[in-house]
């Protein structure tokens, strides 16, 4: 059942200050916290939870590190000029303005 761990409470490191499991599992209405592993391991079967109610894959897309901010900004760029050599989307040179 998946709400059997709803009352659980813990002190939320992000928020600072008490939550219940109920919300840790459901942040914007489907999808769990990203820090559900690290915040409720020691309580909780917190895994087997994962994998019991929630689609395949979503264990280990928590389970995996961000990409560090830079990358993801220079894969945006290289993405952006990609784009733009393509035509897909007109964009205005500021730099000749
Ligand atoms: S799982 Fe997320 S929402 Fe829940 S206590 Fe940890 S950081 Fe806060």
């Amino acid at each position: 059942m998946i709400t059997q761990y709803d009352a659980f409470e813990i002190r939320c490191p992000m928020l600072g200050h008490p939550l219940t499991f109920s919300y840790c599992r459901s942040t914007d209405g489907n999808t769990p916290c990203r820090n559900i592993m690290n915040c409720w391991f020691q309580r909780l079967p917190v895994e087997q939870f994962i994998q019991d109610h929630f689609p395949f894959g979503t264990l280990e897309k928590l389970t995996t590190p961000p990409k560090p901010k830079m990358q993801s900004l220079l894969e945006l760029i290289e993405k952006a000029k990609a784009t733009k050599k393509n035509g897909d989307i007109p964009c205005r040179d500021v730099a000749q303005e």
